[in-house]
């Protein structure tokens, strides 16, 4: 499989090589050449699938022969080695719980299948080179990134973070496992760890001397395989005659973009919801036609306060830049800190349903979504578990939450981390 540059000045690519850079040489984001719709067969028998080879029909396509088919099934394995619930929770309303991974969050799956593809390629090539994994987190990436590389052989991963602005949790997850991850510790914002980062790709006193790449979703092995649980969440539905649609709740919208990829394969997706924070350029754009990024504000639901999100130009190209035909596919909604609270509050004493700031928005957006549009059943994702963002959710309900096992795991863990302050400091420590 071919990839090419959203941004058409940089020639086309191999899905290794897309996968080791990240990021075409011209800052354009990659997208496949093309997308061949799965046999209909093999969708209207997905029951008859286990979760291994449903992911394995949907990715394979976009790896080609790069990666052995024996290989890719190990790869796909070893990354969802837990469960992908769908749990009814109001009427025509379900929940599909991204977050039972090690991590606890959904990014889990992107970080453990691309680690696992950046390995590989490691071992096949000729000059055995390490490649760098550098990463600014504002949570819940950080955390994902270094659980989902931890162990992997010719992968270094350096995580930037922001300090005092990540939870104790997600601050644990990514200092305690030592081996080949590095945590710094950066006194400023998330925006300045980013910054970092940005600087460090362009820097070629760094670039010439080691491989460098991102684990975020602007990477493609983080991006696609996202595609995975829309594929999952329709075999686990009992009604498949009724029309379904998915509420996302989305920040950089690279998971919303994973489902509309497998709406392109052939899975029968109605329609897509987004549902978002007080950062709703996206649904300002579908409703005024203007497409206006802005700096990120912030909100409870930290993990989309994302002012410019970077996969939406592929959600553009995925609708031939048409904006008629996304609206026909997709709708957004954006809610304000105490709407997503008193959502959280009317989930749990009128559905039974714990849900935190992410997930809550995803339902509310849905149900909105369904007041208008009856005859469909709706599925929003639940991107994290509650015990992630205890500080945020509904009054009293964190005293209450048991904490799973592994979580516990990691609190009683030592944190090490390198306190930095400036980019030349982040340049000393990788030359080291
Ligand atoms: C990253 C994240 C999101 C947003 O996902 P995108 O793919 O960036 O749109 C939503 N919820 C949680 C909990 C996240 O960590």
């Amino acid at each position: 499989m071919n990839y090419f540059s959203l941004n058409k000045k940089a020639p086309n690519t191999t899905f290794e090589e897309a996968v080791v850079k990240g990021l075409a040489p011209d800052k354009g984001l990659y997208f496949p050449e093309s997308i061949t719709p799965l046999p209909k067969e093999f969708i209207e028998n997905i029951e008859n699938y286990s979760n291994n080879e449903i992911a394995f029909e949907a990715i394979k396509q976009f790896v080609g022969d790069e990666i052995p088919e024996n290989e890719l099934k190990r790869i796909i394995e070893e990354t969802l080695c837990f469960d992908f619930p769908v749990f009814p929770v109001d009427e025509n309303i379900s929940s599909l719980e991204l977050y039972h991974g090690p991590t606890m969050a959904f990014k889990d799956v992107g970080a453990r299948f691309m680690a696992r593809c950046l390995g590989y390629f490691n071992t096949q090539a000729e000059k055995q080179e390490d490649v760098t994994v550098l990463v600014a987190t504002s949570g819940d990436t950080g955390g994902a990134v270094a659980s989902g590389f931890l162990g992997v052989k010719g992968v270094d991963v350096v995580i930037l973070y922001p300090s005092g602005k990540v939870s104790d949790i997600q601050e644990k997850q990514l200092t305690t496992l030592g081996q080949n991850i590095k945590a710094l510790e950066v006194s400023g914002t998330f925006d300045d760890c980013q910054a970092m980062v940005k600087k460090a790709f362009l820097d070629s006193d760094l670039t010439d001397h080691m491989k460098l790449t991102s684990a975020n979703s602007i990477n493609i092995a983080r991006w696609l395989p996202q595609m995975f649980y829309f594929f999952f969440a329709y075999k686990q539905l009992r009604d498949k005659s009724k029309r379904l649609v998915f509420s996302v709740p989305s920040g950089n919208y690279g998971n919303i973009c994973a489902g509309m990829m497998a709406q392109k394969l052939g899975l029968p997706i109605e329609h897509f919801i987004t549902g978002t924070n007080a950062n709703k350029v996206v649904p300002t754009y579908l409703e005024t036609g203007t497409y206006e990024p802005k700096p990120s504000i912030q909100t409870i639901s930290n993990a989309m306060d994302v002012g410019a999100p970077s996969n939406f130009i592929r959600i553009e190209e995925i609708h031939n830049n048409d904006l008629e035909a996304l609206r026909n596919n997709l709708s957004g909604f954006s809610y304000s800190d105490e709407e997503t609270t008193a959502t959280m509050g009317h989930l749990l004493k009128s559905c039974n349903y714990v849900a935190e700031p992410h997930g809550a928005i995803g339902y509310v957006a849905l149900k909105n979504y369904l007041k208008t549009n009856k005859d469909v059943q709706g599925i929003f994702l639940e991107t994290a578990h509650p015990v992630k963002f205890l500080d945020v959710l509904y009054p009293g309900v964190a005293e209450k939450l048991e904490i799973p096992p592994q979580i516990q795991a990691v609190i009683d863990l030592e944190k090490v981390a390198t306190e930095i302050k400036e980019y030349d400091e982040l340049k000393a420590f990788l030359k080291s």
